[in-house]
């Protein structure tokens, strides 16, 4: 059987017959980068966050810059919006909140982090710290490679080295050719951070994120999804899942 992508998975998996139990859209999201932790706090002058969602400072200071207020054209859904800015990277964050308790209700970017248990423990720690070391991309990146490296080692590649282990992933169909295309510019990306290699730029934050994006993207593609796969069709089984088939919509 070929490898599908990931898209071509995604797209089986809705249209199959055999799959009656709805999507875990909340656990596409907390790997996709859709969300995440749930907005909480007031619209005060500062912002609470344990980290910065653009570059991963812990407690970082987040000082309002503008407020205002807005409503549906009909006059309904009534809301004020502030925008912060982190102290260290000048990214900022904008918070919708109710206008009479001021409690936040939307933020955006929201605060990534990496609770999907169906991502191996070793993994997830790596991939958890690349993401809250934005800051210092030099190390997310390496840290990024690192939860590829896990990763496959935990679907059994544990021989050899990174190079060869990315080759035989995509001989074994385990990853597609794209994928693994991929995988090798996050290794050769790392080696140029371990090595300190002279003739190589430094990454920005742009580079780490885009690292972490294509180990998000593995995870997702290497665990969650096939979790998401065997729970529905175990639901299914059961009897617990809704019998109808996933919208496309989803
Ligand atoms: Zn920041």
């Amino acid at each position: 059987m070929h490898a599908l992508t990931w898209g071509a998975c995604l797209k089986k998996a809705v249209d199959s017959k055999h799959y009656a139990a709805p999507l875990d859209i909340d656990a596409v999201l907390r790997i996709t980068g859709g969300t995440m932790a749930i907005p909480t706090g007031k619209l005060g002058s500062q912002l609470q966050l344990k980290r910065c969602p653009h570059c991963g400072i812990a407690s970082p200071l987040f000082v309002k810059m503008w407020e205002d207020a807005t409503t549906a054209c009909d006059d309904r859904n009534p809301r004020i919006w502030g925008v912060y800015k982190c102290s260290t990277c000048g990214g900022v964050v904008l918070c919708g909140a109710d206008p009479q308790f001021r409690g936040i209700t939307e933020q955006y970017p929201r605060s990534e982090n990496i609770n999907e248990p169906a991502i191996p423990e070793r993994s997830r720690n790596y991939l958890g710290q690349a993401m809250d070391s934005l800051h210092a991309p030099a190390g997310a990146v390496i840290l990024a490679a690192s939860s590829v490296d896990a990763m496959l080692k935990a679907k059994g590649y544990k021989q050899g080295t990174l190079n060869s282990r990315i080759d035989q992933a995509v001989k074994d169909h385990l990853i597609t050719e794209s994928m693994g295309k991929w995988a090798h510019e996050v290794r050769l990306d790392a080696n140029d951070q371990r090595h300190a290699d002279e003739a190589a730029p430094l990454p920005s934050a742009h580079d780490a994120r885009r690292v972490i994006e294509f180990s998000k993207a593995l995870a997702m593609f290497l665990f969650v999804f096939p979790a998401m796969v065997d729970k529905g069709l175990k639901d299914a089984t059961q009897g617990t899942g809704n019998k109808t088939p996933v919208s496309k919509s989803v």
